[in-house]
């Protein structure tokens, strides 16, 4: 059995997590006799100052010729001057769009040992397993028109049918297979695309009865995600909304270092840290490392059909938070403080000690 994988590390601390991921990756595949061939491209501000582009279209054409696409992050301040067009995240948009990811999963699971880190009280963080399932190639950030003058800046909000039914269809299979509880999050009573949006998923969850349907205003989502947690199992939403809702429901988990993501269409599948290139701890080698390590056990379940070995890369990764060690950003009093390239050592190491036989 074999794979390709198209690796795009990016700017950042892109490289830095993503070589600890693929350390893994390629240690699995050793152990359960799957060969990766892994190609590695430039994206975002690295190809911008090697190529003068964000995103070459041979690497565009690399990607879709993978079985799986691996993305560290992208931008930085060195960027941020640039015409909007140019800019490194232009890349990433245009990777979603052209390869079709329309979905976007993003898992918030609390470790038990990390409750300390979070910032909401640990009593209230208890059985908090949530799913944010986002659409990811349509809304606002793709809208047309969009524009900016001295006077005015304008950006469209727009869903068609097809583009909510998909996603939702997508929402409720995983709902099904999960506690059978999803909350659709809009904001219908101002945006006629939101109105739009709650009445196509309630006509569609006529084919999954099953599935306890929960509609619920963005705002008012915002504020329950920090208040109880533990209510939300499959939240549904749009492009927008659901990229402020994973960053809340990333914190509660204590660190944006912490959550993965996979990005998914018909034929492709792109996997990627939640988190963005944290332009200010690059190069420390003090990066969490578990966001791309968890991005790459989705990749098992998701593209390689491999859940037992996506639970087992989890559970490795909590057995090396159980013994206390910490990488910076989710350091509580009294644990290990280690490095991005020992946390990714030690959960391979964990890995061997309980799965190898
Ligand atoms: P960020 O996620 O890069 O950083 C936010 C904070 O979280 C920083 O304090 C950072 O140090 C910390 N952090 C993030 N990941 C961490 C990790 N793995 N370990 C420890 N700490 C971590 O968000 P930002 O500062 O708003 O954005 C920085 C740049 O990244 C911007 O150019 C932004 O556009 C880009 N960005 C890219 C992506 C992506 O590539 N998918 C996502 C978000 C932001």
């Amino acid at each position: 059995m074999g794979y390709k994988i198209t690796v795009l590390p990016g700017d950042g601390i892109g490289p830095e997590i993503t070589d600890s991921a693929i350390e893994i990756l390629n240690y699995i595949g050793k152990l359960e006799g799957i060969e990766f061939k892994i190609v590695s491209k430039l994206i975002g501000g690295s190809s911008i100052d090697q190529f003068g582009s964000p995103l070459l279209s041979e690497t565009l054409k690399e990607c879709a010729s993978s079985d799986a696409i691996f993305l560290g992050a992208v931008g930085g301040p060195k960027w941020e001057s640039l015409p909007h067009e140019m800019k490194p995240e232009q890349a990433l948009l245009k990777l979603r769009k052209e390869l079709g990811l329309f979905t976007n999963l993003r898992p918030a699971r609390i470790y038990n040992s990390l409750s300390g880190a979070s910032s909401l009280k640990s009593e209230i963080l208890k059985n908090v397993d949530i799913l944010v399932v986002r659409e990811l190639t349509g809304g606002i950030y793709f809208g047309e028109p969009r524009g900016i003058t001295n006077e005015r800046a304008w950006n469209t909000l727009e869903y068609h049918l097809e583009e909510v039914q998909r996603i939702a269809r997508v929402a409720f299979k995983i709902a099904e297979k999960r506690k059978k509880h999803l909350v659709s999050v809009h904001k219908s009573n101002v945006l006629e695309s939101s109105q739009f949006w709650k009445d196509t998923v309630r006509t569609l969850h006529k084919e999954f009865q099953s599935v306890k349907l929960v509609d619920m205003y963005v705002d008012n989502a915002a504020m329950q995600l920090v208040r109880e947690p533990s209510q939300f199992d499959v939240i549904l939403t749009q492009n927008l909304f659901g990229d402020i809702l994973s960053d809340i429901s990333g914190m509660i988990t204590g660190s944006l270092g912490m959550l993965p993501s996979a990005s998914i269409g018909e034929k492709y599948a792109m996997y990627e840290p939640v988190h963005g290139s944290a332009p200010d701890i690059v190069g420390k080698n003090i990066a969490n490392p578990i966001a791309a390590i968890t991005s790459i056990a989705m990749m098992f379940e998701y593209s390689f059909h491999q859940p037992k070995i996506a639970k087992r890369i989890y559970s490795a990764v909590e057995s090396v938070l159980d013994g206390g060690n910490r990488t910076k950003d989710i350091s509580t009093s009294g644990s290990r403080f280690i490095t991005t390239t020992e946390m990714a050592n030690l959960i391979i190491m964990e890995y061997k000690n309980l799965f190898e036989s």
